[in-house]
């Protein structure tokens, strides 16, 4: 199959032929249909399958759906285990989202926050973050986070490795009720079981 099957925005497809993409990786073609639809998705899939654009075309897609007034604070929160998969993250929704208007931040601990409090206050439409930075970022009132219609927990078993599930519950206690799931993690411990049947609510699952 080919990108252009999916009811993708104009520029996302423009966007997509710049960056030589043609056809879907197999996590790409599973995954797309239904996030566009507005379902949760367990992904099991390491780095290399294509899984960071399976989760960002179709958020940028709703992103630009988007009907009403604005909303204070972002739309979609990314969550990754490392600041280096948030930049590549983030890097990765702006290449994507060239010339469509959405504006995407990335925010994680050892770095000042004052840029990053600028960059919230000239408007978001999405976020990628480390746990910590963000709770920080929530806590202190720089960061509303009662907007967000999508959460990704990017290599959730790596959050738990990590010892951030703990910060994980409280960031999910911030958000809305009403929201969309997406949890990606190459491997299953027990804990991200726990932590999948908490949130995901009738996933669908793909193992690539
Ligand atoms: P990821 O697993 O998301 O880290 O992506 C792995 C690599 O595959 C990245 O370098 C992407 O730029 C590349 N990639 C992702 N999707 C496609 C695609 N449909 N066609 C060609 N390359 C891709």
């Amino acid at each position: 199959m080919s990108f252009t099957a999916f009811p993708l925005h104009h520029q996302l497809q423009a966007n997509l032929q710049a960056c030589g993409y043609t056809v879907p990786t197999p996590i790409q073609e599973a995954a797309i249909g239904p996030v566009l639809d507005g379902r949760d998705l367990l992904g099991l899939a390491q780095t290399g399958t294509g899984k960071t654009a399976a989760f960002v075309l179709p958020i940028l897609q709703r992103l630009l759906e988007r009907t009403g007034k604005p909303t204070p604070g972002p739309r979609a929160l990314i969550i990754s285990p490392t600041r280096e998969l948030a930049e590549q993250t983030n890097d990765y929704i702006n290449k994507l989202a060239a010339r469509t208007g959405l504006r995407s931040a990335v925010f994680y601990g050892g770095v000042g926050k004052a840029g990053q409090i600028a960059r919230i206050r000239s408007g978001i439409d999405s976020v990628v973050a480390c746990p910590g930075r963000l709770l920080d970022l929530v806590q202190e009132g720089a960061l509303t986070l009662t907007n967000i219609r999508t959460l990704v927990l990017d290599e959730a078993d790596h959050m738990f490795d990590r010892g951030f599930l703990p910060d994980i519950r409280r960031i999910i206690k911030l958000l809305p009720k009403q929201r969309q799931n997406l949890v990606f993690s190459a491997t299953m411990p027990a804990e991200i079981r726990a932590l999948v049947e908490a949130i995901l609510s009738a996933p669908v699952t793909v193992q690539i």
